[in-house]
C-alpha cells in the first residue's frame, strides 16, 4: 500500500487488515457458509489432559480457569473437564491420547514432542531463541501460527498458542560455575535442547521426573537442575539446599505453552464454539505470561530476602560457548527435517528484524533502567 493510500484509508476507515485477522476471518466465513450457522443447543463435555501436575501453579490454574471461562461463555455447551498429568494418561503420551480421540484436547509445550515431531520444539523454546513478546509477534502476527497448524494438520490437531513460562532461570547449582571447566561432568537435570548443548560442553544431563529433582539435588544425585523461575523454583524448595542460583534461563528465554485439540472433535463443534475457543486461549495465552511475570519478580524477592543463596549470572564466555553449541545442534536438526527448517527459517527472519529492533530500544533502555 502507498503511504497516501494509507492515509486516505485512514481518513475513509477503510484500511486493509492486517493479514493474520483477514486469514482468521476469512476461516470464519468459510466454517459459517458451511453450516447452519445457527447456534444449536447441542452440548459438548470434553476431556482435556495435561502435561502438569493437577492444579499445577499457574500452568494447571490456567487450564482450569480456561473451561471455568468457556463453560460460561458457552452457556455450558461446551464442558471441558481437565486432568492433571497421570490421571488420565502420563503426561508425555498427552500428544497420542489427543491424536487418537482417548482425549479431546490437551495442555502441554511442543518440546515434549520433539522424538516424534522435530519441527515442534521450535513452537515452544529454542536456547538463545526469542523471548515471551517475540514468539507471541511471530506466533499470533509472524506466520508462526499458520506453520505451526500445518505441522500439527499431519497428526489431526489443531494448535493454539496457551501461555508462556517469560523468561526462565539458569538454574540452580551446588558449585560455581565461573568458567567452561566448572561445567566438565556436572550432572544437570535439564531436559531438551539445552541438555543436548550442556552435554557437548562436556556436562551430563540427567532426566528426572519433576518430583524426583528435590532429593537427587538433596543426595548429591545430581549437582544442579533447572526448572522454570523464582515463584515455582521457590515451590520446589531448591533455596533450601542449592547453594547458588544462576541466570539467566538461557536454554529458555521465553517457553511458549499450547493447547491442541483432536481436529475431528474441533470441526465438530459449531462456528460460535470454535470462536470460544480461539477466544479463550488467547486469553489464556497473556494470563499465564502475566502471572508468571508477577509471581517470579515476588518471589526472586522473597529468594533474595530469605535464603542463603548466592544469585549469579553466568559469564559471556559460558554462554557464548553454549550459544555456539546451539547452532551447532539447530543446523543438525534442521539438516535432517525439512518441515523443521521451513519452521526454523520463518523463526529465524523474524528473530533478526526482531533482534535489530530491540537491539536499538529494549537493550539500551535495560541498560539504563533504575526504579524512579
Ligand atoms: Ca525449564
Amino acid at each position: 500500500m502507498k503511504r497516501k493510500d494509507f492515509f486516505r484509508g485512514l481518513a475513509v476507515g477503510t484500511v486493509a487488515l492486517p493479514i493474520t485477522i483477514r486469514a482468521i476471518s476469512g476461516d470464519l466465513s468459510a466454517q459459517q457458509n458451511n453450516s447452519t450457522g445457527a447456534i444449536s443447543g447441542k452440548v459438548y463435555n470434553w476431556k482435556m489432559v495435561t502435561t502438569w501436575p493437577p492444579n499445577f501453579p499457574i500452568l494447571g490454574e490456567g487450564c482450569n480457569l480456561f473451561a471455568d471461562m468457556v463453560r460460561r461463555m458457552s452457556g455450558g455447551r461446551l464442558d471441558i473437564k481437565v486432568f492433571g498429568g497421570g490421571e488420565l494418561v502420563p503426561p508425555l503420551e498427552c500428544f497420542d491420547a489427543v491424536r487418537s480421540g482417548a482425549a479431546d484436547m490437551a495442555h502441554g509445550c511442543a518440546y515434549y514432542w520433539a522424538g516424534k515431531v522435530p519441527a515442534a520444539q521450535f513452537f515452544a523454546s529454542v536456547p538463545f531463541g526469542m523471548n515471551a513478546q517475540q514468539m507471541n509477534a511471530w506466533i499470533l502476527s509472524g506466520g508462526g501460527w499458520e506453520l505451526w497448524r500445518e505441522l500439527y494438520e499431519k497428526y489431526n490437531l489443531v494448535p493454539f498458542p496457551a501461555g508462556n513460562t517469560g523468561v526462565q532461570m539458569g538454574g540452580w547449582f551446588n558449585r560455581a560455575i565461573d568458567t567452561l571447566d566448572d561445567l566438565q561432568g556436572l550432572k544437570m537435570r535439564m531436559p531438551g535442547l539445552g541438555g543436548k548443548v550442556l552435554e557437548r560442553a562436556g556436562a551430563t544431563p540427567v532426566l528426572l521426573a519433576g518430583s524426583e529433582i528435590y532429593t537427587g539435588l538433596e543426595r548429591g544425585v545430581i549437582d544442579a537442575t533447572e526448572w522454570i523461575g523464582p515463584y515455582h523454583d521457590y515451590k520446589m524448595g531448591f533455596h533450601q539446599i542449592a547453594k547458588y542460583y544462576y541466570a539467566p534461563g538461557w536454554h529458555e528465554p521465553g517457553t511458549m505453552l499450547e493447547f491442541f485439540i483432536n481436529k475431528d472433535k474441533y470441526e465438530e463443534l459449531t462456528p460460535d464454539l470454535q470462536e470460544i475457543v480461539r477466544v479463550a486461549s488467547l486469553w489464556i495465552n497473556n494470563w499465564m505470561l502475566n502471572e508468571g511475570e508477577k509471581r517470579n519478580a515476588e518471589y526472586l524477592s522473597i529468594i533474595q530476602n530469605e535464603a542463603d543463596v548466592e544469585i549469579r549470572t553466568f559469564s559471556k564466555e559460558i554462554l557464548d560457548t553454549l550459544r555456539g553449541y546451539t547452532k551447532e545442534i539447530v543446523a543438525e536438526i534442521t539438516t535432517d527435517d525439512p518441515f523443521a527448517k521451513r519452521v526454523y527459517d520463518s523463526f529465524q527472519a523474524y528473530r533478526r528484524q526482531a533482534t535489530a529492533w530491540s537491539e536499538l530500544t529494549e537493550k539500551v533502555f535495560y541498560e539504563n533502567i533504575q526504579v524512579m
